[in-house]
């Protein structure tokens, strides 16, 4: 008797010592989470580009009732405002009585194959553009599938054209041709990240030549033609365009019981539209803001990445139009940050460049993770203590299924966020979002549980 006793006292302390670290579906609403991710994935077929993201973003913002801040001359509690940025990156924010910023950062950008300045050429009776991979990807995954064209070209005449073939039923698509395994004894010796070389992702585009003797370059005069035709282009107008070649297929649930997301680019837009979706139902207690941010994956450079000036220049302005006193260094200092970004998730077919104690599990709950990087640390944002109690309280208090880890083992490799530079900023700084099995890959793959999560998380930190 006293035996049975001691132990049912252990088991007790054993649920107050012990993490729990268990798969969230069981004891959560599976109805209001399937609804969710169909409305994310509709998102996601819709969207596959930086600019197409932000494009959604005003919409989305303006259908709910947030409004362009050069409309206002003092903003005062409730007010919703959003800025563009050059087509690429946007903020949106809802002022609350608290000056103080609760902030959530995500970027929009993935990684894909964008096109040379000059790209058309023809070669054995075909048309090809040659691409320059923009990010992290690993380059075979690209070949032997169906990509489509996404992007904008600025003409000569002045005119800007979009430009969007390859996800529509009857759209025709664009392969890169990898070799016949027949002829690939070399090929197969080569190195894996040189297994298809840089120089060998050109894309097919056309076949049939010109009925003309006096023309040299008969197919890609036929390309030429038609995208003249139906775009106003000719081939100068190429070097003013951003045309980026994506994967053609649309999101798709995966298993027998649909409960996770295949799809391009959710690598970081499952954040970027959790984040949308809670800006929509934030409070007013603190001053919510929302950053969507492009060129993470190539370093957060340039006019519209994390590093730009865009987030002082948004919040500077919100400070004006409010009266306030208050300098940029005094309103970054007191705020909080969740940088809204996805983490690996342990993939039961590599599970050695995990630490299995310390890694995402998918369902297991949207991932707070207190650092990145590599091993040392080196290049990320490292939370403070403080800061780590506020999140884990904050999701605790809300119903928050979370989980923590690092993104691999220590030695093999890494990757960084927008956390650093907004923790440069002087604001507290954490990384939270859902995790991902084959980041970078043509089809990334994500728990709705956890898409569920990161968002009701990101709600109730703007709704504290
Ligand atoms: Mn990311
Ligand atoms: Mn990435």
């Amino acid at each position: 008797m006293t035996e049975k006793k001691s132990e049912s006292k252990n088991k007790k302390l054993q649920e107050k010592l012990f993490v729990k670290k268990e798969s969230g579906w069981s004891s959560k609403n599976k109805d209001q989470i399937f609804k969710f991710s169909e409305d994310y994935k509709n998102f996601l077929a819709e969207n596959k580009t930086e600019r197409e993201v932000i494009n959604y973003a005003k919409a989305f913002l303006i259908r709910k009732g947030f409004k362009d801040i050069s409309e206002f001359t003092t903003l005062k509690t409730g007010d919703k405002v959003f800025m563009i940025n050059k087509n690429k990156n946007v903020a949106a924010a809802v002022i609350g009585k608290e000056t103080k910023l609760h902030v959530v950062g995500a970027h929009v950008d993935s990684p894909r194959l964008d096109l040379k300045p000059y790209p058309l050429f023809e070669d054995a009776n075909v048309a090809m553009m040659k691409s320059h991979y923009y990010g992290g990807i690993k380059k075979y995954q690209w070949v032997a599938r169906n990509l489509a064209m996404h992007g904008v070209v600025t003409l000569k005449d002045g005119k800007k054209v979009d430009i969007r073939i390859g996800d529509k039923q009857n759209d025709p698509v664009f392969v890169i041709p990898d070799l016949l395994p027949h002829l690939s004894r070399d090929q197969m010796k080569r190195d894996a990240s040189k297994l298809i070389a840089g120089e060998e992702l050109n894309i097919l585009v056309g076949h049939i030549p010109v009925n003309d003797k006096d023309i040299a370059e008969k197919v890609k005069f036929e390309v030429l033609k038609y995208l003249n035709d139906n775009y106003g282009i000719i081939e100068e107008d190429l070097i003013s365009s951003e045309i980026e070649f994506v994967p053609a297929e649309n999101p798709s649930d995966v298993g027998f019981d649909r409960a996770l997301v295949a799809a391009y680019g959710q690598d970081d837009r499952v954040c970027s539209y959790a984040g949308l979706r809670a800006i929509s139902e934030a409070g007013t207690k603190s001053t919510s803001i929302l950053l969507l941010f492009d060129k993470e994956e190539i370093g957060s450079e340039g006019d519209t990445g994390a590093k730009s000036n865009f987030t002082d220049f948004f919040v500077e302005k919100i400070t004006k139009l409010r009266k306030s006193n208050e300098s940029l260094h005094e309103l970054f200092h007191k705020s909080y940050v969740l940088s809204a970004d996805v983490t690996a998730a342990l993939n039961p077919n590599f599970r050695d460049v995990h630490d299995p104690t310390n890694c995402s599990i998918l369902g297991n709950g949207v991932s707070i993770e207190k650092y990145g990087g590599g091993g040392g640390k080196y290049s990320t944002n490292d939370a403070s203590a403080e800061y780590m109690r506020y999140v884990v309280d904050l999701f605790g208090k809300n119903n928050v299924k979370w989980q923590t880890g690092e993104l691999g083992r220590i030695d093999l490799g890494g990757g960084g966020t927008i956390a650093m530079y907004l923790a440069a900023k002087g604001c507290e700084v954490v990384d939270v979002g859902p995790c991902v099995l084959g980041m970078h890959s043509p089809i990334e793959v994500v728990s709705k549980f956890d898409i569920y999560q990161a968002f009701s998380g990101y709600k109730s930190f703007f709704n504290d």
